[in-house]
Order: structure tokens, then sequence, then C-alpha cells
């Protein structure tokens, strides 16, 4: 990836390792997926273990159809329990091919096209105050309207980042501070009423559901529940206690394409509105997240995030084209993306 380190929460990489799988099918088509961990550490996923659990996994599925996507998946959940981000690229790739097989892009098969402009955010990273304000002026330049900037390391400096960060924001522009699990309950209670006048959406402040609950109990600000929304029963339990707002639904964390359709239309059904994302990627990873989003009614659709234009190498031909902080959903079938395999 490129510019330099990524910074979030308490932690930082340079680089992400992404893997692509191709399923060939006997009647000549290729169906593509991608998992690309935000390193080990930020969720229970590691690349190396995705490719380990898709080696697996694949020693069984194969000879298997690859468009009854339903019955794979409960194959692939009988063989295999948990590990969702293993068998996302799995999900995907068979996804990928039933557009080709049907003639239709991921959208369409998806539910439909709600828009051909996939609103985005651009990530400002954990910094000083005065980088981060340079950094929005440079995004916003670049077309983007919708920022989300990066805090949970110390609660002092978070509170001069956010309220410098938001001396810079236009009426127009939305703002939200994602502090990745990064505070302790005290600390996003402390952050939070100290910047309760800013015009900020406050994502994931600390590790656990029951800490961000409480959190929310005391505070007043826009709630987006992230990591620890790692399960349907989580969302359910989230939207019965009234913990958040909107979600963050990244499409490995969920399993797939076929779980996080369920998760997001759910939460059209629930009136939780979603960023919709992954957790990292190149081509392949952000269509799949834009046929997603373009398929999901725009009004519950936040915003979704370019992993693409963030990595230094392409790994796909026909990714998503981002413009005026929009990428494009593919008018082709399948994914719309054709991997491009002698880059490393
Ligand atoms: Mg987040």
């Amino acid at each position: 990836m490129g510019e330099g380190a990524y910074a979030w929460g308490t932690q930082s990489f340079a680089a992400f390792d992404s893997t692509v799988l191709v399923i060939d099918t006997d009647e000549g088509l290729s169906g593509v997926g991608e998992i690309c961990p935000l390193g080990p550490s930020y969720l229970p996923t590691y690349a190396e273990g995705a490719r380990t659990g898709i080696e697996l996994l694949a020693r069984d599925l194969i000879g298997e159809d690859p468009l009854a996507i339903d019955v794979l998946n409960h194959k692939m959940d009988a063989l295999m329990k948990g590990h969702p981000y293993v068998k996302s690229a799995i999900d995907m790739a068979c996804w990928d091919l039933l557009g080709k097989a049907t003639g239709l892009p991921v959208c369409e098969l998806l539910g439909g096209r709600f828009t051909d402009q996939v609103r985005l955010f651009r990530v400002i990273s954990r910094d000083t105050p005065d980088n981060m304000v340079a950094k929005l002026k440079d995004h916003r330049a670049d077309g983007f309207m919708q920022f989300q900037m990066k805090v949970g390391e110390h609660p002092d400096v978070d509170i001069e980042r956010m309220r410098a960060v938001c001396g810079e924001l236009r009426d127009d522009e939305v703002l939200a501070a994602d502090a990745n699990t990064g505070w302790k309950q005290h600390e996003a209670i402390r952050v939070m009423q100290s910047t309760a006048d800013l015009p900020l959406y406050i994502e994931q402040p600390c590790l656990s559901y029951e800490e961000c609950l409480v959190v929310r109990q005391h505070t007043m600000q826009p709630i987006i529940l992230d990591e620890c929304m790692d399960s349907l029963r989580t969302l359910l339990r989230g939207v019965a206690d009234g913990a958040m707002d909107l979600i963050n639904l990244k499409i490995s964390r969920a399993g797939g394409l076929t779980r996080a359709r369920q998760i997001r239309d759910l939460c059209v059904s629930l009136g939780i509105v979603m960023t919709i994302e992954d957790t990292w990627g190149g081509e392949i990873a952000t269509a799949a997240i834009a046929h997603l989003a373009g398929s999901t009614p725009t009004g519950f659709h936040f915003q979704s995030s370019p992993f693409h234009t963030y990595a230094t190498i392409s790994i796909a031909d026909g990714g998503p084209v981002v413009k005026d902080g929009h990428m494009s959903v593919s008018t082709a079938p399948g994914l719309g993306v054709e991997p491009i395999f002698d880059v490393r």
C-alpha cells in the first residue's frame, strides 16, 4: 500500500498481505475472490490463515456446484466451524461465477442497482493534529467529502486531533472519528463528553460490545459499531439495546457476500445505516464492496472505502473507477474484474 504507514487505534502497518482465489469450472468459466486482513492483530484473522483454510476447504469443495451458493456455504460451515474470513474469498468467487454464468453484474444479483456511484470516505491516518488537518485538505482536493479520522491512541491528544480536524470541516462534509477499540471505557466517555459540541460520528470507541454500550449510554454522539459487530446475533442484540445508529459491515468478517447481504438486508429492515467495506483489499475486494453497496438502498448506505486506491500495486483490471468522492459499480458480468497474475 502507499501513503506510508496506515496508523489506527494503537496500531500501525506499512503493508498488507492479500490472497486472491480463482475457481475454475469444467464449463470454462473462472470466478475470482480476494481476502486481505488488516494485519494479524486487527481482527481474529490473518493472511496465512486464510490461505491455509482455503486450501483445507478446497479439498472437499472441488466438484461442487459453485452456483448453488447457499448449499456451498452450508457445506463450508459443516466442514469448518467459524473462520468466516477463510470462506469469504470462496463465496466471493462463486458470486463472480454466478454473474458470469448468467451475464449479470453481481450488483443485479444482490437485489438490483440503486446507484452507479457509491459514496466514498477517505481515511485520515492517525498523526499530529496539524498533519491530520493537512490530510483532510489533501483528500478534499482529491474530491472526497466524507472522511474517517483515526484516533484511539491517547485521549488528550485525540481530543486535540478531533477539535483540529473539525475546525477545518465544512458544513457539507461528513467526519467520523474511529477509535478502532483503542479507548478504555472511561477514556471514551471523557473524550466524547469533551467533544460533544463537534459534528462527529464516533466509531467503535472500545474493545467489547459491553464497554461500547456503556459509553453509548453516557454520551450523545451518533455511534457506529464495527469490530464488535461480529455476528448476526450481536447485530440483533445491538438493535434491541439501541447500542448504535450505524454499523460498519465488512464482507470478510461476515463470511462473504452471501452473509454480508443477509446482514445488509436485515439492517435495512431494522433501520440501521451501514458503512459497507472489507478489512482491506485490492481491486477484487473493492469491486465486491461496490456491488454490495450499489445494491443497497441509498439512504441506508453511509459510505464505502476505495481500498485499491491506497495500494501501490494493481492486482486486477476493471476495478471501480474513483472520481469526485464516488466509485463506479461495474456493468460487466460478475464482479467485472480480471486478475493480473504477474504482480508481487
Ligand atoms: Mg472502523
